[in-house]
């Protein structure tokens, strides 16, 4: 609720300000080089936005940009969204008011919300450039008053937190015939539980479809290149999907949207003469955003794939692991007198993240200082989620997150592990083995617990409850810099232990 209102508010004050001095705008917007292969892109829209530099979604540097990087970059005023789409195919999203933006089906949290002002959506240039892989603004070349440089600037080298250099994401032809397609009707038949509708065309071509995140349930699907032959269409549906409305959108887009009753699932299957949607009554918790193929002679299903718990997680990063100190910044976590749990783990997961990478890991912590890891009194659900962020966008090998118990009298003490996912248990019995043997610590077993950081994680992961603070002697261990040491070495024992057994 804090958050909504926050996000409202700057909103709002940048609107305010614009209003009271007509000449924020010009004085706001900078025009900024960015070198990209040796290409000169210069943006014009340009602001200095609380979290980060913000560009308009219609500045034509950024269109040059993401074309140059073999993608196209569209706004839907509509929908309140920018894509950035790759023939690859994959799809970049970002949402007017929503923190994070989506990369295929990732969610990564961005560095401020996307906003509008005067009519432009203005997105965070950095994350932009992150998803295309390329470097941020601030590590980009200035730009120079003097006129434009004989010798191209070479692209700076990526920063440690870019890994691959930038390379041009895979480029299948683009194949978008020179004969528009004909999308000549649309039929939906209402079955018990579930609607289909029939897009029927005549020709090839290709189409994408979004859904927008709930409670907001419209879903549409844009089929590109193509005309409509009948007229519009407003057609109810019954209960799974209220309203389906056909239109040509624009010039050369034909969109068909659904209006559904709760977040459905929703089935799209392109084939020779058509694509066929078919909205389940069935909803998904983590229903797919988007989507995209072809129809026509080489109809091809490649729409993105939900996160889906039953596909064997592959980490793009094996060699990575994450360790999340739990709470910190405005959430302290478990308190007793002038211990606080957030420096506790902190303090351990510095020890872990030593000992590892001593041991040849890679380690990256959700946080490596006393603070919120997506916003200062945020909800539990971003601050949480922001911490699997961290892991999933980076395709690590296992996340560990520590705690410190808690209970309402001194009686319990001793380690707790829980773990969530079936493929977690390895690694939090692994953990717990060594925590029990090491420091000979009450051992209250490895417990299986919808924990949202355990249950969110895509790799396998393990939440450690180290100890009570709210028993006497599990206290003083916990104040015992000695201890925490120990503790440290027996969680990186677990997870080594792990990683040479899976
Ligand atoms: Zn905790």
């Amino acid at each position: 609720m804090n958050r909504y209102a926050v996000r409202i508010g700057s909103v709002l004050a940048l609107a305010l300000s614009f209003q009271l001095c007509g000449l924020a705008r010009s004085n706001a917007a900078e025009n900024t080089t960015y070198i990209y292969n040796g290409k000169r892109i210069v943006f014009t829209t340009l602001l200095q936005h609380a979290g980060g530099p913000a560009v308009s979604a219609d500045d034509p540097g950024l269109h040059d940009l993401v074309k140059a990087a073999g993608a196209a970059l569209s706004w839907d005023p509509d929908n309140q969204y920018v894509l950035i789409t790759f023939p690859g195919p994959s799809i970049i999203s970002f949402a007017i008011g929503d923190a994070h933006y989506l990369v295929g089906s990732v969610s990564r949290p961005a560095a401020f919300a996307p906003f509008l002002r005067d009519a432009h959506a203005y997105v965070p240039i950095d994350d932009v450039l992150r998803a295309l892989k390329l470097p941020p603004l601030s590590a980009a070349p200035l730009p120079e008053a003097s006129p434009a440089p004989k010798t191209p600037v070479p692209l700076p080298q990526s920063t440690a937190d870019i890994s691959p250099p930038p390379t041009p994401p895979p480029f299948a032809t683009p194949q978008p015939s020179p004969q528009p397609a004909q999308v000549t009707g649309v039929d939906v038949q209402s079955q018990p539980g579930s609607v289909t509708v029939r897009i029927g065309i005549v020709g090839n071509g290709s189409y994408e479809w979004h859904r927008l995140r709930a409670p907001d349930n419209r879903w549409w699907i844009d089929v590109r290149n193509a005309r409509l032959t009948t007229a519009p269409i407003d057609q109810n549906a019954g209960d799974v999907v209220s309203s389906v409305r056909v239109r040509q959108q624009n010039g050369d887009t034909v969109r068909v949207a659904l209006s559904l009753s709760a977040a459905n699932q929703v089935d799209v299957t392109p084939g020779a003469d058509g694509i066929t949607v078919v909205a389940s009554a069935r909803t998904l918790a983590d229903a797919p955003r988007s989507g995209l193929g072809t129809f026509g002679s080489n109809a091809t299903a490649v729409a993105t794939p939900a996160a889906s718990p039953s596909v064997q997680y592959v980490p793009t990063n094996p060699r990575l692991i994450v360790i999340d100190p739990g709470h910190g910044g405005s959430d302290p976590g478990t308190v007793r007198g002038d211990t606080q749990e957030k420096s506790l783990t902190l303090d351990m997961a510095r020890h872990v993240r030593d000992i590892l990478v001593a041991r040849g890991w890679q380690v990256i912590m959700t946080r490596n200082d006393d603070r919120d890891v997506f916003a200062p009194n945020d909800s539990a659900h971003d601050e949480l989620q922001a911490r699997d962020d961290v892991a999933n966008a980076r395709g690590a090998r296992l996340l560990v997150s520590i705690h410190v118990n808690s209970y309402v009298n001194s009686g319990p003490h001793g380690v707790t592990t829980f773990y969530y996912k079936a493929s977690d248990l390895a690694l939090a019995e692994a953990v717990n083995r060594r925590i029990t043997s090491e420091l000979g610590l009450k051992n209250n077993g490895v417990i299986k617990d919808k924990l949202y950081v355990v249950n969110h994680a895509n790799m396998a992961a393990a939440l450690i409850e180290t100890a009570f603070i709210s028993n006497p002697d599990d206290l003083a261990l916990l104040q015992s810099a000695g201890w925490r040491q120990k503790m440290a070495q027996a969680i990186a024992d677990g997870i080594v232990d792990y990683t040479e057994n899976n």
